[in-house]
């Protein structure tokens, strides 16, 4: 078991906390802070124990240096002041003579937050090219380091494994949560486990794909994804969204796992990508040329009913239809129902997947929803995390 937050004597000690407080902010205001919520455990944990709370965050993407206005974490430093109701003193500098005066005339219980780590990037790629100079001097500003973001624990960037691999690190209570739900959903399943993947193109999912056959007991194929299968199976799929590069890939491994791989039987067409678009019912091989595959139908989501209700477990990453459209979010909205009257262990990723849950009203509080759309993704795939990795184990 890797280190944790509770392994530390912080009192008194400078703990450094990598957060994920990358949140859609407009025109300076939060539009969601589930986010910035999901970190509060591990900070108040750290005050109530007198330890000097030292954040770090990345936000957004900065490419150019016109980047830097609209990616300020100011917004958040108050926000977070709001949550925890006390004092975050934002820095709005990422190093130097600033930087080190607030955080030398920290006393315990205080909370820094300092500028959105990515503005490194534009000198050199720092923060996400792992620069060993900015992880040394990071790390210089600290004792201890904790890592409770979870949406940048797949990667290896200078906030994360940099710092780790200088100071006593353990993760946070995020992300301890997260890889021990996933982990145990993935590795030590109660059984039937089934896997639904969705979402447009089978190329970003060939990893969860291979992994999934393997610990699964099925694999339910929805969204975009079953055309590149029905195309590899000799079917004419008109002009429905197909992965070429995938075609060898889908022919394999659906010849090899036939017995657990699910396709949907039948499917809604529509000539359009709109509301105003003619749909109809049909089979998978009766797609005409000009129609788009684009949600299950209801004898599809009837089977996939009767497994889901079956199951003990499930994993869900991917909407099974364009579900952004009234007219064909039918598929997706039922699989939302059905998983909130499931009392099976649930785990969901990907942040369509988490919108398409609050879209339809899911209603499920034993679900656990991931906060990372791309590390858990990688953790289905059965892949190490580097921010985890660099942690040691207890
Ligand atoms: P992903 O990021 O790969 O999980 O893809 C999510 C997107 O897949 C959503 O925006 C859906 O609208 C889209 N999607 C779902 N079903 C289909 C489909 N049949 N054809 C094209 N896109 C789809």
């Amino acid at each position: 078991m890797k280190k944790d937050i509770t392994d530390f004597k912080v009192r008194d000690q400078k703990v450094i906390v990598r957060c994920d407080l990358n949140v859609p902010i407009k025109d300076g205001n939060i539009l969601d802070d589930t986010r910035i919520k999901a970190c509060t455990e591990t900070i108040e944990h750290l005050i109530g124990s007198n330890a000097k709370v030292i954040i770090l965050s990345h936000l957004g993407r900065v490419k150019e240096e016109k980047d830097k206005e609209n990616n300020s974490l100011r917004p958040v430093a108050n926000r977070l002041s709001e949550l925890i109701n006390r004092p975050v003193k934002f820095v709005p500098y990422t190093r130097g003579i600033e930087v080190e005066t607030a955080i030398n005339s920290m006393k315990p219980k205080d909370v820094v937050m300092l500028e959105n780590t990515r503005f490194e990037d534009l000198d050199g790629n720092k923060e996400s090219g792992n620069d060993s100079e900015l992880a040394q001097y990071w790390a210089s500003l600290g004792d201890i380091f904790i890592n409770d973001a979870f949406g940048t624990i797949h990667r290896s960037h200078a906030s994360n494994v940099g710092i780790a691999n200088i100071l006593p690190s353990g993760i946070g209570f995020l992300v301890k949560n997260e890889v021990d739900k996933i982990s145990s959903a993935l590795n030590n399943p109660s059984r039937p486990l089934v896997v639904m993947l969705g979402g447009a193109k089978v190329s970003d999912k060939i990893g969860v794909i291979e992994n999934a056959v393997k610990i699964a007991d099925y694999v339910l194929i929805g969204g975009g994804m079953p055309y590149t299968f029905y195309k590899a199976l000799g079917y004419n799929v008109g002009l429905s969204i197909v992965d070429d590069s995938s075609l060898d890939f889908c022919r394999k491994i659906y010849s090899e796992y036939k017995n657990k791989i699910v396709l949907p039987e039948d499917i809604v067409v529509a000539t359009s990508l709109s509301e105003a678009a003619n749909t109809r019912i049909t089979t998978y091989a009766n797609i005409g040329n000009n129609e788009i595959g684009i949600d299950l139908g209801m004898q599809t989501l009837s089977r996939y009913k009767t497994i889901l209700m079956n199951a003990n477990t499930i994993i869900w990453n991917g909407p099974v239809g364009m579900f952004e459209i009234a007219k064909f979010s039918k598929g997706t909205r039922k699989v939302v129902e059905i998983l909130s009257n499931s009392k099976a262990k649930i785990v969901v990723g990907g942040g369509d997947t988490i919108s398409a849950l609050n879209k339809f009203g899911f209603n499920n509080s034993r679900a656990h929803i991931s906060t990372g759309g791309g590390a858990s993704l990688e953790m289905l795939e059965g892949k190490e995390l580097p921010g985890l990795k660099v942690i040691s184990e207890k």
